[in-house]
């Protein structure tokens, strides 16, 4: 693996670049990229100024998703943009800008996760510091308030229920276990179809930012596009890098510069 250039002084390639598409795709992850990482997922506040500076970016023309690992109506509520793609449950489920919902799990795959679901609420009910996030086609546990102790409980835990069903498979982030019901969807396979409803042609330019283990699979796999990752230097697919959140959002003025 290469390690990824530092963005800002590639930038004013880029930009021509940008400034010649003619359809302009701008894609992020949503925590640890556009907010700060809290010990509970439920305390991550969006500010304003981002939030202001998506609907600029929207109403200059660009196209604009927030791809997350969170359940779809949470991201959504979050950031609250209208007008924007949406896609949750690390890819199983999509609203378009219109609001349209596109599931990727088929009902075979959701009863699978609700059936670890249950095993895992039961077993999971005396461990202090676990969280369960609950969502319609995968289910995370969350173990950033846990001690080391309890947390290598919850693994075994994990381990036991995935043991159960094959077909279920492991997603490791921040913290976080994540089972999901197949090998077919994640982030990449909702960004694909998001590229075809746009018709998104060849002459295009998109943009991926994201900072975790679950954003390497689109990295490894976005040919064409320019992929950022977010404070990491090392282990990464992506080909460029910016160091924190203050400079995503400096991406994004720099993006809306271009594009208005
Ligand atoms: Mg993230």
């Amino acid at each position: 693996m290469n390690s990824p250039r530092p963005l800002f002084p590639e930038w004013p390639k880029l930009s021509k670049r940008l400034r010649a598409a003619r359809c302009r795709i701008l894609l992020s992850d949503f925590d640890g990229t556009l907010v700060a990482i809290r010990r509970l997922p439920g305390a991550v506040r969006f500010s304003k100024a981002t939030r202001r500076l998506l609907e600029q970016i929207r109403d200059a023309g660009s196209v604009v998703g927030v791809i997350s690992g969170r359940a779809l109506e949470d991201v959504e509520r979050r950031v609250a943009v209208s007008g924007i793609w949406y896609v949750g449950s690390h890819g199983y489920q999509l609203h378009d800008p219109r609001g349209r919902l596109i599931s990727l799990a088929t009902a075979t795959e959701r009863r699978r996760v609700q059936r670890a679901v249950r095993q895992l609420r039961s077993r999971l009910a005396p461990l202090p510091g676990i969280r369960l996030d609950i969502k319609g086609a995968s289910v995370a546990v969350h173990y950033r308030t846990a001690s080391p102790t309890v947390a290598a409980k919850a693994r075994e835990v994990v381990r036991q229920v995935l043991e159960q069903d094959s077909e279920l498979r492991l997603l490791a982030g921040k913290k976080v276990w994540e089972l999901l019901p197949g090998e077919l969807v994640d982030k990449w396979t909702a960004i694909r179809r998001l590229l075809e409803e746009e018709k998104a042609d060849t002459d295009r330019f998109v943009v991926y930012l994201g900072d975790d283990t679950t954003d390497e699979l689109v990295f490894r796999r976005m040919r064409q596009g320019i992929s950022v990752v977010v404070g990491r230097r090392r282990n990464t697919a992506a080909r460029y890098a910016v160091d924190s959140m203050g400079e995503v959002r400096h991406f994004l003025r720099l993006w809306l510069q271009v594009v208005r």
